[in-house]
């Protein structure tokens, strides 16, 4: 058996493009222009044959030194996770208020409570809470976590006034967030930190990954997104970096051909699409390797006699999500981006560099300033916060977690003997990845982390690693290697 994309074979060249690594010259061009824009000084990205690409240091930093704060390129928050925590679709911080994020969660799970009244798996009723983003998959787990037990409900009422902010709790003024702006399609599944943050997402990949009530494309896009809430979110990735390259696409073409009428060129025209297309799709060509199918790590559980037909199913299900996610945005003149070769490359991109995305919870800070405060205050405060956190269970407060791709992050090589990691410290309230010197680090010295837990034995790394496609040749591997 194989499968067939048609589009594989029309495009066939155009894919080879797409797919051709980029030059060191446009390496050193992208990474110089990236540093630029985010005015990190300290920092260069260099190419060796070798072992690809490595972030470097043209100074000196001293122990825990902020080394660089890394944006996303794209990213998204579990399909899970959203039920737990409510925060900007584009910068991830937490926004609401403290109130809004306990009386959302704790609405949240109630309904789930509902929903999976005795553990009924098969029903997936539906909700019409336009938060609610609740499948099939989630209501099992809630079944077997069985965490509710643990936890004593709230007065009838009191979830809604934690909601609609009738209910002020003591302090929380000082913990406050960020308004909810919700997204200008009106999907309901949206919600940023500020309009700033809602423009750009629009402008970057939700125009046309939205499902707004408007959207020629809601059905098809909403067969997509519960495909890939049922199979695996990175397809949700997947289909943001497809959309943020068409859009880049639309834009820079529209900037040529105002170019061409300018100069009046009509002989230019039609003749670089392609060229276009190569350019919009620059911020890829540096991340990508392998295709997912061919990358990704046997999972424990399958033999590896069952290998060659383990890949063929990743590949199948990648085929099936593509096909949804073309019906529902496709572009006929990009559209080498929707062949099967290119989803897969993208997806294995993620695959190789799957980096959390992690923002901690201000419901936490919130209920350790209450357990800090002294008599009387700590008193007075906790008739009324105590309820509540009995109410939300042994795990109060829950960090918001997903899976992004940060361009020079990405580029940080492995070392056991990490010289950094990747640290957030109290003021990083957002989803940028931030990479904290861990020891001194000398002017020319590579900057590395480490991909596992660098205290495991030698043998558990290495198998650890080999997930990675690598055996670690770093100082302490060779040295304890037996
Ligand atoms: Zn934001
Ligand atoms: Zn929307
Ligand atoms: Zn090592």
């Amino acid at each position: 058996m194989d499968l067939i994309c048609p589009i594989g074979l029309r495009c066939a060249s155009e894919i080879s493009s797409l797919l051709s690594p980029p030059s060191p010259l446009q390496v050193q061009d992208y990474y110089h222009n990236l540093l630029s824009a985010r005015a990190c000084t300290g920092i260069t990205v260099k190419q060796d044959a070798n072992f690809g690409k490595g972030l470097y240091v043209d100074r000196d930093f001293k122990e825990g030194e902020l080394i660089l704060k890394d944006p996303m390129f794209v990213g998204i928050q579990h399909s899970l996770n959203k039920i737990d925590c409510l925060v900007c679709s584009f910068c991830f911080r937490f926004i609401g208020s403290i109130e809004l994020q306990i009386g959302r969660r704790l609405y949240m799970q109630q309904l789930r409570a509902n929903e999976s009244d005795g553990c009924d798996v098969g029903n997936s009723s539906k909700h019409s809470h336009e938060m609610d983003s609740s499948d099939e998959e989630e209501s099992t787990q809630e079944c077997i976590s069985g965490s509710s037990k643990t936890k004593v409900p709230l007065p009838d009422g009191v979830v809604e006034s934690l909601m609609n902010s009738q209910l002020v709790l003591p302090y929380s003024k000082k913990f406050s967030l960020p308004p909810v702006v919700p997204c200008p399609g009106r999907c309901g599944e949206a919600y940023y930190c500020s309009m700033s943050c809602a423009e750009a997402d629009w402008e970057s990949s939700h125009s046309l990954l939205c499902t707004g009530e408007s959207s020629a494309r809601r059905e098809a896009l909403l067969k997509f997104i519960k495909h890939a809430n049922e199979t695996n979110d990175i397809f949700l990735l997947a289909a943001k970096v497809i959309s943020s390259t068409l859009l880049r696409y639309r834009k820079l073409k529209s900037v040529s051909i105002e170019e061409q009428v300018k100069h009046d060129t009509s002989s230019f025209l039609n003749h670089n699409n392609l060229s276009i297309l190569l350019e919009a799709w620059r911020p890829i060509s540096m991340g990508h390797k392998r295709r997912w199918w061919d990358c990704i790590a046997l999972p424990d559980d399958v033999d590896s006699s069952d290998d060659a037909s383990f890949r063929l199913q990743i590949k199948a299900l990648a085929l099936e999500s593509l096909q949804l996610l073309k019906t529902a945005i496709f572009d006929k003149e990009c559209e080498p981006l929707f062949s099967l070769e290119i989803y897969g490359h993208i997806i294995g991109m993620f695959e190789l560099n799957n980096l959390d995305l992690v923002v901690a919870s201000p419901v936490e800070d919130y209920f350790l300033y209450i357990d800090d405060l002294t008599y009387p205050n700590k008193e007075e405060a906790e008739k009324i916060t105590q309820p509540i956190l009995d109410a939300l269970g042994e795990e109060y407060s829950i960090h918001c977690e997903g899976t992004a791709f940060f361009p020079l992050q990405s580029c940080l090589n492995h070392s056991c003997y990490p010289n950094a990691k990747a640290f957030k410290r109290d003021e990083d309230k957002d989803g940028q990845a931030t990479i904290i010197a861990q020891r001194s680090i000398c002017k020319g010295e590579e900057i590395t982390i480490s991909y596992v837990d660098e205290d495991l034995p030698f043998e558990e790394r290495q198998a650890s690693l080999a997930d990675y496609g690598f055996r670690c040749r770093c100082p302490k591997c060779i040295e304890e290697e037996p």
